[in-house]
């Protein structure tokens, strides 16, 4: 039975105008090492009009995250590329702004798969109704892209279930001051940790430390910075959340405890890497620690445990952001038009909190 039976006259009453654009940024080229503007390509097209069964969406918010080089590159990995002159993916806040689907009013917000775009159609199975959860406790509606959306999620998977968190262990957050990085290191604060963050700058490091409530934060462009991290982890390390690889893996590794976590999110340091590093091959020297020291370490995705473990997810950072024990800073791009740059910015570091675009009002 087609579900469009019950759609009422109000439901598809919110359609934009006839001539309303759709802007749209799509992968022009793929890049070579690290991306440019010129990859991207600004397209204006007709907005979509749904179908049975489909909503039309408007983005208000789009999400920026480094997982989007990976998709840029035609390498294999866990998903899809996207394909050339196709538009760029990015989970994105949005609005119904008109509705064949039964499930979806008008007016309703979700999180959704829209891509670097203005309006989408989505039959409302990608969607993740705003509704369902206590939007009056959330920060903002961009705070469903970070502290409440995936990287929030990312960190609290990442640390709960692979790190094993205990109180008074020793725990190093590699970008701390970054969407996943920030939450990861305040959770293993509530988990009673001793916390040291590695960020890039002194700016950063403040803030971790002063706002976040890290024990230390220590700068990775620093010359000693592996020295520095020695001295810091009188006791070694218990837990190492991996988002970076590169220099600071080579500062961690040294100083694992027996039976040491790593849960590995993410290599940003390598996201642009047109080969391997130079050597020497040190693949005996990791391999022999992880042997020795019962280390273990785990990769993980995290669209492999939405199903199971979002909704128990958001009630309890909704609880934490409630009660003020979670804290965040967004970084946000006013207009679609500014998100390759802001993209290209993100992988540089020059972003302060989680990435956002803001791509129409709310
Ligand atoms: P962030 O908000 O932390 O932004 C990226 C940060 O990475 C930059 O601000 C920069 O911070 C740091 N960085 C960039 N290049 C380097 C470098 N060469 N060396 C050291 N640091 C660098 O991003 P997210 O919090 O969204 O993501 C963090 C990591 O988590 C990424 O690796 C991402 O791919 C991964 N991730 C993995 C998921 C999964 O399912 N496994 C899901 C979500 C994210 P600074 O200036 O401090 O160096």
């Amino acid at each position: 039975m087609k579900q469009t039976a019950s759609v009422t006259s109000q439901q598809v009453s919110n359609l934009p105008a006839k001539n309303t654009i759709n802007k749209r940024i799509i992968l022009h080229s793929r890049p070579i090492g690290m991306p440019s503007t010129a990859n991207f390509s600004l397209e204006e097209g007709r907005v979509p009009m749904p179908n049975d069964n489909q909503v039309l969406l408007r983005t208000l918010y789009l999400s920026l995250d480094p997982y989007m080089r990976g998709r840029m590159s035609a390498a294999e990995s866990y998903a899809a590329p996207v394909a050339l002159n196709d538009v760029m993916v990015g989970g994105t806040v949005s609005i119904v702004v008109a509705s064949l689907n039964v499930n979806y009013q008008t007016g309703d917000l979700v999180i959704s798969l829209n891509g670097w775009q203005e309006y989408a159609l989505s039959d409302g199975n990608d969607l993740y109704k705003l509704s369902n959860v206590r939007i009056q406790q959330a920060p903002s509606l961009s705070g469903y892209l970070g502290v409440l959306g995936m990287p929030g999620f990312t960190a609290y998977m990442g640390l709960l279930e692979i790190g094993q968190p205990k109180a008074n262990e020793t725990v190093v957050v590699a970008a701390a001051s970054g969407a996943v990085g920030a939450v990861v290191g305040q959770i293993a604060k509530l988990k009673g940790c001793k916390v040291i963050g590695v960020a890039g700058g002194q700016d950063k490091c403040a803030y971790v430390v002063n706002d976040l409530g890290f024990d230390l934060c220590l700068d990775h462009h620093a010359p000693d910075f592996a020295t520095q991290l020695a001295n810091a982890c009188s006791k070694g390390i218990d837990i190492y959340f991996e988002s970076v690889g590169g220099k600071v893996f080579d500062a961690v590794l040294p100083l694992l405890n027996t039976n040491a976590r790593i849960p590995v999110c993410g290599m940003i340091a390598s996201y642009n890497n047109t080969s391997l590093p130079r050597g020497p091959d040190r693949l005996g020297l990791l391999m022999s620690i992880i042997l020795r020291k019962s280390i273990k370490m785990q990769g993980f995705i995290i669209s492999d445990y939405y199903a199971q473990h979002y909704p128990a997810f958001v009630a309890q950072m909704s609880d934490w952001l409630a009660h003020d024990k979670i804290k965040f800073i967004e970084d946000i791009t006013e207009g679609l038009e500014q998100a390759p740059q802001a993209f290209i910015g993100l992988l540089m570091g020059k972003n302060f909190g989680k990435a956002i675009v803001r791509v129409s009002q709310y």
